[in-house]
């Protein structure tokens, strides 16, 4: 803006200087000749177009002073707002931890291990899904501090059985009973309905200072969180629940009597053909295998939630069975005290024997 006006006040200084010198030339020409008559009229033009000139030329001065004092006006800081960036989080990827599992075995016939070893590679899928801890089958290696599932096989007859047993429980989120033995005495138990130092002589001929506890299942000494029965167990039902628990579903067995299972089947009923088929009040799931090939439930997978015990003992009864058959029966998986448990059940069943006697 002052170059401008600079400039423009140079041109006109010029053309100022032009005028006056033109201004003077008439004056002269004036003095020098007589006057035209459009003399003075030219003159008096150039006269008052020079003090125009005069007055822009003042004009444009006073305008170059007053841009030269004004100070340079800055333009106005905008300040933009600059939204800070949220600091970005860094995702470390950590892999899910592999869930820790345990597979146990107290006092058994190890047959349920060897039923999940059955599934062969099926059995290596679920190995690759979880960390294996203890699997006495597999390899004995040390153990980690805590479980995530713990299946536990057989059932607690020794001391340290015991004491195994309720170290696993305090150092597992989930425990599994697996099999007969564990969550109902399974086939030790019997002893426990008998003499069983009695029984003790069948195995050894000396049998004192042998300890010889009653059988309990794992639930008498520690909470039990879940029961896959059988004698052994199903391997599809173990790999089932297995998978259930490892996508964090809890497992369940559906409530329905090994008859469901058998007449789906369309066997031709054994305990309406007179055997003592326990079918109606034992849990399926086992597929009824047994009187598929023509062979009474023996009941290995446990009762059945509501049950009637009562009414089938009535039944095998009234089929000519005495108690004793069919205690010896119901015993056989350490069944009988689940079904009648010590109060108020056994009174109640030793009604119905005295009641079945008259
Ligand atoms: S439940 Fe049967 S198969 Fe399993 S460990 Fe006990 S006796 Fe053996
Ligand atoms: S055979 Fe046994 S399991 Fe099958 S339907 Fe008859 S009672 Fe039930
Ligand atoms: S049919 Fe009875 S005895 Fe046979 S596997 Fe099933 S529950 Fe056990």
């Amino acid at each position: 803006m002052a170059d401008d006006l600079q400039n423009q006040i140079e041109q006109l200084k010029k053309r100022i200087e032009e005028l006056e010198k033109q201004v003077k030339g008439y004056q002269q020409k004036e003095e020098q000749q007589p006057v035209a008559a459009s003399g003075p009229a030219v003159r008096s033009n150039a006269f008052s177009l020079l003090e125009k000139m005069r007055q822009s030329l003042n004009d444009l001065k006073v305008r170059f002073k007053e841009t030269k004092q004004k100070k340079p006006v800055r333009p106005k800081r905008t300040t933009v707002k600059i939204q800070k960036k949220e600091p970005v989080k860094k995702t470390e990827f950590r892999p899910r931890p592999k869930p820790t599992i345990a597979i146990v075995s107290l006092t058994c016939c190890e047959g349920c291990q060897v039923a999940i070893l059955d599934l062969g590679e099926r059995f290596l899928e679920v190995a690759g899904q979880v960390k294996i801890g203890d699997f006495a089958f597999l390899e004995d290696r040390a153990e980690p501090p805590n479980y995530d599932i713990v299946f536990v096989e057989g059932a607690p007859i020794t001391k340290e059985n015991i004491l195994r047993l309720k170290d696993l429980r305090a150092r597992s989120k989930f425990l599994v009973a697996l099999g007969a033995c564990a969550a109902l005495g399974g086939i030790a138990e019997i002893k426990n309905y008998q003499d069983k130092n009695e029984r003790m002589r069948y195995v050894y001929k000396n049998f004192e200072g042998i300890n010889n506890p009653d059988i309990k299942p794992l639930s008498f000494y520690v909470k039990v969180d879940f029961e896959i029965p059988g004698c052994p167990i199903n391997k599809e039902e173990f790999l089932k629940v297995t998978q259930q628990l490892l996508a964090g579903v809890p497992p369940r067995i559906p409530q329905r009597p090994v008859c469901y299972e058998c007449q789906m089947k369309q066997n031709k009923c054994l305990l309406q053909a007179g055997l003592p088929c326990l079918g109606p009040v034992i849990l399926g799931g086992c597929g009824a295998p047994c009187p598929s090939n023509a062979y009474p439930c023996d009941g290995c997978r446990g009762p059945i939630k509501n049950a009637n015990p009562d009414k089938l003992n009535k039944q095998l009864v009234a089929q000519g069975y005495s108690q004793k058959e069919i205690d010896l029966i119901t015993q056989r998986f350490g069944m009988e005290d689940k079904i009648y448990p010590e109060t108020p059940a056994l009174p109640l069943k030793n009604n119905l024997k005295k009641n079945l006697k008259k």
